[in-house]
């Protein structure tokens, strides 16, 4: 993609500085007037609270950082004392445009984490067996050389696929996956395909991209299917967007089945059944269509119409009169009467919104995270079925609609490029899930139990997969066998239900006491901001030099950038392994590349605009962001896929009877690397550039045919021909599949104020939040006899929790609803004590009962507070008793349950949980069935479409399906 440049930051006043409102100076522009104005952030002056009556005056230091509570990153401004240089608070970052100094709660209580008593300060290494949650204390020189060792053992024995790193918490963009190429291993894990992928996967299909940037500020229409208000992605960003957009006169409409803080916001508050929301996305559709209410320009010049007309539709000439027939035809089924069936909204509410989308035009804001696309069966329908509006209505890439991600997300170059691993790691990418997302991690237990492969080096970072993902306990059956895990080391800020599981914990910094750099799609703009430590920044400001975080951090606690070149080292000592060469300064060639080097590279040669900006005060790229702590590049960066190739990138070029435009050219060096998939380069090996629409040649998509698939030939010609358009599947939680007595589970919902496994070690949040009855509407209840404080027994297909009812108006009846984000528990020994209850865990064969033995309890700490804890509560943990489900196309989980809800028997006590993970085999075996796999479905002798994102992406050579004879 290039650089855009439309609208540079320099540019227009806003409406409210047109109007002489008093903001604040910085990328915020808010009207609120109490920011500390950047230039007394060196010496900022407040009266001690807690010295009331006595007017003492406190001077601070004001570090910016970013906050690691969420994906957001959200700027955040620490408050260090000059004097002792305790950081005392956390506030906002008025100098972030993402966030524009506001936060939500998890923001400030950053640091609670950092002062929490429980927290890990030192390396552990386990002194029982794994799992008995006994440890001593271990040097960072014992651990990391044990580690190094068994990589270096691993790699030279071209076992390289036996290193996985598997990421809950990513918090930064590509450091990590660089450190895995450099060692060239495919060992890039995620907890995507337990979050996002279904969502992510329906973006893709039609964009090339994968998620979406909403204007919602800007629209008439915010069309939200998640509680975007208090827990979407990104968060705060766009929840204060949400709120501009409807200040200015937006309506909001939200599908919930609960009625969670977001709904209760809404002009229309849809609760469907769960699943069923593509068939009202579809109903809306088809009414735009056959009432001629999209906007046919931007179809017939932006979506691969041609495409489907020639491979559906040969014996016709492919017109676009034609396909406008065909579309008429294709979406007529869908009436509102049938969305009213699937989903049981009646169809004059239907209708209303129906008429919303058409009034709001190209101003139609949209967004799905997680929601009903995480917890149901052919969930990617939804996100590709709600785009069908947008690009029905134009609504893409300009104001108040929706904008590809990456062209509002800014990705620098590094100083070392590592190339792509020359390995495919089949643990994560199995050959039955060629068009998964993202890494099957959820399935990882169930491999390494067939003998698929083992593991000699398992990383856990910021990840507890005991604990979030479903089917815990297969995971601790996998991962306390030291034959198929021979060494699991926990990266972690605090314990969790998986570093009981592993040999090394490892304490790595909180979001104040690290390095990372972000950027992400909160708005149309584009701005880069910078997680740092910030006493190291402190100290700089006083004027001394600090080379290494644990200087500056509590105990050893270590940050992961230093720690991974120092591993890196390690490794490859002498250099012989082509290993260490990544993480070699440049500026003094053969010694160890440092932190300061690496972001000052980058600030200085890869962020447009940030040199210059810089220079007029004074200061370094590196100093300016460690000052202020984000850089705003453009503030509007408008519609990409309509800017025209320069005459510059066409040469030779052979444009196919579709549009589609090939060059000889050679890609603009451009700072932005975006990670844009990769269409294919044509049979004479020109690369794809841009698309022939008018006569002009503009960029279009990253997709094969360069424009939206409304029609995916690649789905067809992966084996799923039937869902080659926006479609709608019904969920494996639909009426027609549930046995008589069965309801929908929803166990997909935040708590606003926590941040799962991590939200234990923040006192003040889980004050706020510390449990997570089962949400059932009083009809439902009545027929149970139950009432809200009553004890529930929950069964799924691989046994069952025991619950407290909460009887509430706020959830569809028949339908019940748990959130997935308590629930925490640990084994007698070092844990979260504030949120963490203490159970037992007994083990007969594949029948497993975890019993909480003591709920959470007060206790003596430096932190006085602790002696305060008036909570008892740490909720109940679902997901054990959750098997995978995963979806057959998108890989993704299936989240949502078909339970059976009982009045808790005699002998269940609170916090029950019991499964069986013989019936859980059962069920992975199953879903496994549904899978297609790329043996007997690759068209081509490949893995995978190369085009298709992947993370930590391969070399192209490794594609080939083993023993395929076609050439990838
Ligand atoms: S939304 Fe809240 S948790 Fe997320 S980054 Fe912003 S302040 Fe932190």
């Amino acid at each position: 993609m290039s650089n855009p440049k439309s609208d540079r930051v320099s540019a227009s006043k806003s409406a409210t500085e047109a109007r002489g409102e008093t903001f604040y100076p910085g990328p915020s522009r808010t009207q609120l007037g109490a920011y500390p104005p950047k230039e007394r952030w060196d010496d900022w002056v407040e009266l001690d609270s807690r010295a009331w009556p006595q007017r003492l005056e406190r001077h601070y230091l004001l570090v910016p950082t970013t906050c690691f509570n969420c994906e957001s990153a959200c700027g955040l401004l620490a408050y260090v004392d000059r004097e002792t240089l305790e950081v005392r608070k956390f506030e906002g970052n008025p100098e972030h445009p993402g966030s524009r100094g506001r936060n939500c709660a998890k923001g400030p209580a950053t640091l609670n984490q950092v002062k929490d008593p429980d927290r890990i300060l030192y390396p552990m290494k386990r002194a029982g067996r794994r799992g008995e949650n006994r440890w001593q204390r271990v040097s960072w020189d014992e651990a990391l050389d044990d580690i190094a060792a068994r990589i270096r053992k691993a790699i030279a024995e071209k076992r390289n696929n036996e290193v996985m790193y598997h990421v809950g918490r990513p918090g930064e963009d590509g450091y990590t996956e660089r450190v895995l190429a450099a060692w060239d291993v495919d060992g890039h894990n995620s907890h995507t395909n337990i979050c996002s992928s279904s969502g992510r996967a329906g973006y893709q299909w039609w964009m090339g991209y994968d998620r979406p940037s909403p204007d919602h500020a800007n629209a008439d229409l915010i069309l939200l299917i998640s509680a975007h208000l208090e827990s979407g992605h990104y968060f705060n960003p766009h929840a204060q967007r949400v709120m501009e957009g409807k200040a200015k006169g937006a309506k909001l409409v939200v599908f919930d089945v609960r009625l969670s803080n977001t709904a209760t916001h809404a002009d229309h508050w849809l609760a469907p059944w769960p699943g069923s929301e593509p068939a009202i996305l579809l109903a809306i559709a088809n009414h735009l269509i056959q009432e001629d209410l999209y906007d046919r320009e931007f179809v017939r010049r932006f979506w691969n119409w041609q495409e489907f007309m020639e491979q559906e539709h040969p014996k016709e000439r492919a017109s676009f009169e034609g396909f406008e027939k065909q579309l008429k035809k294709l979406y007529a089924e869908y009436s509102f009467a049938f969305a009213e069936r699937e989903s049981g909204i009646s169809a004059s509410v239907i209708q209303e919104v129906a008429k919303l989308v058409a009034a709001a035009g190209p101003r139609l804001s949209t967004h799905n995270w997680r929601s009903a696309a995480a917890g149901n069966l052919g969930g990617w329908q939804v996100t590709r079925t709600l785009f069908l509006l947008n690009a029905l209505m134009g609504a893409v890439g300009v104001p108040g609609g929706v904008f590809p991600n990456a062209w509002n997300k800014f990705v620098p170059k590094p100083i070392h490029t590592p190339p792509h691993p020359h390995q495919w790691n089949e643990l994560s990418w199995p050959q039955e899930y060629p068009l998964a997302m993202n890494e099957m991690s959820f399935l990882l237990p169930h491999f390494l139990k067939e003998g698929r492969g083992r593991l000699e080096v398992y990383f856990s970072r910021v990840y507890n997969p005991v604990w979030t993902n479903p089917d815990g306990l297969s995971w601790i059956e996998a991962i306390t066998d030291e034959s198929k895990v021979g060494l699991h080391v926990a990266l972690t800020p605090t314990w969790s239900e998986s570093a009981y599981f592993a040999d090394y914990v490892l304490p790595v910094g909180l979001g104040s006491e690290r390095h990372d750099l972000h950027s992400y799609e909160t708005h149309d703009a584009q701005w880069i901001g910078f997680r740092q430590p910030v006493l190291k920044e402190a100290h700089a400001r006083l004027g001394r030099k600090v080379k290494d975080t644990r200087e500056v951090n509590p105990g050893e606690v270590w940050e992961e950038n230093e720690l991974w070149i120092d591993l890196s080292w390690r490794i490859d000592p002498e250099g012989a392994m082509g290993i260490r060469k990544h993480f070699e300064s440049k500026s003094e060639p053969g010694g160890k590349l440092a932190v300061d080097e690496y972001y000052g590279f980058i600030f200085s040669s890869s962020v447009p605009g940030l040199p210059e900006k810089a220079k007029a005060e004074g200061l370094t790229p590196l100093e300016y962001m460690r000052r202020y702590g984000a850089f705003e590049i453009a503030r509007h960066v408008g519609a990409q896929h309509a800017a025209r190739v320069p005459k510059a990138e066409l040469e030779d070029v052979r444009v196919t009877p579709q549009g589609r435009v090939y060059t000889r050219a050679e890609k603009p060096a451009s700072a932005n690397v975006v990670p844009v998939p990769s269409p294919d380069p044509d049979a004479e090996g020109r690369r794809p550039v841009g698309i022939e629409v008018d006569g002009d040649v503009v960029r279009g998509f990253p997709t094969p045919s360069g424009r939206l698939e409304f029609y995916s030939a690649t789905l067809k010609a992966w084996g799923w021909p039937e869902y080659a358009l926006p479609s709608y599947i019904r969920s494996h939680v639909h009426p027609q599949s549930l046995e008589p007595g069965e309801v929908p589970l929803i166990p997909t919902f935040r708590l606003p104020v926590q941040i799962h496994t991590r939200g234990a070690n923040a006192k003040w949040l889980d004050e706020i939040a510390h449990t997570n009855p089962l949400w059932i509407h009083p009809s439902h209840a009545a027929t149970l006899g139950l009432a809200t404080g009553d004890l529930v027994r929950v069964e799924t297909r691989i046994g069952h929790f025991v619950v407290k009812a909460w009887v509430t108006e706020g959830i569809r009846p028949g339908v019940v609803a748990c959130s997935h984000h308590m629930g925490r528990w640990k084994l007698e020994g070092p844990g979260q004590r504030q949120a963490m209850a203490t159970v037992s865990l007994q083990r007969e064969g594949t029948r497993w009962l975890l019993r909480r033995e003591r709920g959470v309890e007060p206790f003596d700490s430096a932190d006085a507070d602790t002696s305060r804890i008036w909570w008892t509560d740490a909720g109940v943990h679902q997901n054990l008793t959750f098997p995978v489900q995963p979806d057959p196309v998108s890989g993704m989980h299936c989240w949502h349950q078909a339970v059976r809800v009982k009045r808790a028997e005699p002998a269940d006590r609170y916090g029950d949980v019991s499964v069986d993970t013989a019936k859980a085999r059962e069920a992975y075996a199953e879903w496994l069935k549904l899978a297609r796999p790329a043996a007997s479905h690759s068209p081509d002798g490949t893995r995978r479409p190369y085009w298709l994102l992947r993370p930590l992406k391969p070399g192209r050579e490794v594609y080939k399906l083993p023993g395929a004879t076609t050439r990838p």
